[in-house]
């Protein structure tokens, strides 16, 4: 019985592509959703630097950067739709970041979560950028109370199996865009990959998402590059243009 059911669900998943309905992950993205981690009473990673004149926090960073990308995106492609989770210094939980995005209506094009993140480690050593990408086993559901009445359709002509499937997929394609994009341009950082990990904002989104850690606060040479506005735009710059490959 059991051997059954896996040569049915085996021989469902072959015959997807023959019927399937359009995938809703699909790029090119016509919206995109950056996320600045962390703020207000969560500073993120923390660390003391005598150059930077004190405590730098991570919050401050991702807020920086997210708010370069957001006018970089809306001067350089007017057509698409650039939402912030958070545009100021103000706490956020991760529940309220994912239901930002998951109100959003985005048929017609597909969508992205591009959350913003810095490093930090006990080894001081630790230096270099990470695209993260939430673990494959962790299943999203789709359709709730939650869902926008709008977005029903782009969900409900697949099964739940076959949209986490979809996702999946396209979440490593995405990733490995943002992963090559920031190695061939940043070339005074040092790649650490593309990482699965359980991350809960990367978990409940239902949409392709990436997590981008862009350095180590607790490394001397990340820290003093971070802590530049010319290096932060660059950063904003380099993200700008691995969206720009997804548009
Ligand atoms: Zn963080």
């Amino acid at each position: 019985m059991r051997s059954t059911i896996a040569f049915l669900l085996a021989l469902s998943l072959t015959l997807v592509p023959a019927f399937a309905a359009q995938d809703p992950f699909a790029l090119p993205v016509g919206t995109v959703v950056i996320d600045a981690g962390h703020g207000g009473h969560d500073p993120g990673a923390s660390y003391s630097w005598p150059f930077a004149g004190g405590m730098v926090y991570e919050r401050d960073l991702t807020l920086d950067i997210a708010k370069r990308l957001e006018v970089l995106l809306t001067l350089s492609h007017p057509e698409i739709e650039v939402v912030m989770t958070r545009s100021s210094d103000v706490y956020l939980s991760l529940a309220e970041r994912s239901a930002i995005a998951s109100a959003l209506h985005w048929g017609g094009k597909g969508a992205l979560f591009v959350s913003i993140h810095i490093n930090s480690a006990l080894a001081t050593s630790a230096s270099g950028f990470e695209v993260l990408t939430k673990k494959q086993e962790k299943q999203v559901v789709f359709l709730d109370e939650a869902t926008p009445a709008a977005n029903i359709p782009l969900f409900a002509s697949h099964s739940q199996i076959q949209l986490n499937r979809l996702l999946n997929h396209r979440n490593l394609v995405v990733a490995s865009i943002f992963e090559e994009t920031l190695d061939s341009q940043l070339v005074t950082a040092r790649s650490r990959g593309v990482k699965e990990q359980d991350l809960w904002v990367l978990n409940q989104c239902r949409m392709p998402a990436v997590m981008v850690e862009l350095g180590f606060l607790s490394n001397e040479g990340d820290a003093k590059n971070l802590t530049s506005s010319q290096y932060r735009q660059r950063l904003a710059q380099v993200l700008a243009n691995a969206i720009e490959r997804c548009l």
